[in-house]
């Protein structure tokens, strides 16, 4: 059982530490639930600083959404933090839902636009981007904590589809920080210098919020080529790709592929001080298992922080300082 209100984001990602969350999807079936139940169990004693669960942009697992979080909220283990998209919301069916999160004391929120349904649904929303959202959370009165909600937004290291400028984007991004909020998730990515150039471009741009990386480890080749199409295409490395690739039909290799090419892309991440790993785990909890066992999370912390050698601040940060 948690306390009034959940921890704030801004105590959770503390400088020179860095968090280990991850992400769930609201299941839709009982036998979806027993699996959720199941990799729950096996992540818990990694104490994660954090969960986050998915929201179904125009679709219907919004109050699968609310009621997972909140019973998460209700009877432990995670610390949940719901997404939030917008699009084909009115404004009082946000305030329906913050009103609820504050009452439950859930501390956080990652606000998103969400994609606009194919069948055009949702097109005459009143909210036109997430930082609408994220301006509708930072004015929301009557949070347990004072400062209000944490509010998280997404950052797309190998840029959003949407918007093909990178400088535009960069100021989309900014204008998301600038509307009050406090952390930036990435997209899945599966080479660090995406992100870490990400980061820099972050740096210069003026946006000073921590930023998570958004981790997927690949179990096979097929995962690959699903994941490419939701996320608007990825970049694969090649040398991950031949190892898929070399693993055929053999799954127990193909998953020991993506794990390793998962723990070194951390490994490499921690090294460069990264602010959080955000594991996104598809509801399975094995890979993740893997590489946070190799990763060496402290298994004793109430809220686990994987400790290394960390530059306080990015070579980047400091150069336009
Ligand atoms: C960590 C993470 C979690 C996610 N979780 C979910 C989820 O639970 N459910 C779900 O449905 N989707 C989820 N998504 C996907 C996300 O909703 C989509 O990628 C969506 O297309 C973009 O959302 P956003 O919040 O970045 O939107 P925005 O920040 O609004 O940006 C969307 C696009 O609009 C552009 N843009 C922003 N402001 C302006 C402006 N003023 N004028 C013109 N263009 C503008 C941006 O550059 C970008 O190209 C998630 C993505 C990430 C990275």
């Amino acid at each position: 059982m948690l306390t009034d209100s959940a921890m704030h984001i801004r105590d959770i990602l503390t400088p020179g530490r860095t968090s280990i969350s991850f992400e769930f999807f609201p299941p839709r079936t009982e036998a979806a639930a027993e699996d959720l139940r199941r990799t729950m169990d096996r992540l818990a004693p990694f104490a994660p600083s954090f969960v986050s669960v998915t929201y179904g942009a125009g679709g219907g697992t919004r109050g699968l959404t609310r009621d997972l979080v909140l019973r998460l909220r209700k009877e432990g283990p995670f610390d949940p933090i719901p997404h939030l998209t917008c699009v084909g919301h009115s404004r009082a069916e946000v305030q329906e839902l913050l009103e609820a999160y504050a009452a439950a004391g859930v501390g956080n929120i990652l606000a998103l636009r969400g994609d606009t349904p194919r069948d055009g649904r949702g097109v005459a929303s009143e909210f036109m981007h997430a930082a609408d959202l994220v301006r509708t959370i930072r004015s929301f009165r009557g949070h347990p904590d004072p400062r209000g909600f944490g509010i998280g937004v997404a950052g797309f290291p190998e840029g959003h589809p949407d918007t093909p400028n990178r400088l535009v984007e960069m100021d989309h991004l900014k204008a998301k920080v600038d509307a009050g909020a406090d952390w930036i998730c990435t997209q899945l990515f599966f080479d660090n210098r995406d992100f870490l150039d990400f980061r820099d471009r972050c740096a210069l741009a003026g946006i000073d919020a921590p930023i998570l990386a958004g981790i997927l480890p690949l179990t096979s080749l097929d995962m690959a080529r699903r994941i490419a199409g939701l996320a608007g295409g990825a970049r694969f490395p090649a040398p991950l790709l031949k190892a898929l690739q070399d693993a055929g039909a053999d799954t127990e290799a193909a998953r020991e592929a993506g794990v390793r090419h998962a723990t070194g892309q951390c490994r490499d991440l921690l090294r460069q001080g990264v602010a959080g790993i955000h594991f996104y785990t598809l509801n399975r909890p094995d890979a993740v298992v893997r590489i946070c066992e190799d990763l060496g999370a402290d298994l004793n912390s109430p809220a686990a922080k994987l400790t290394c050698p960390q530059p306080a601040r990015t070579a980047m940060a400091e150069a336009i300082s």
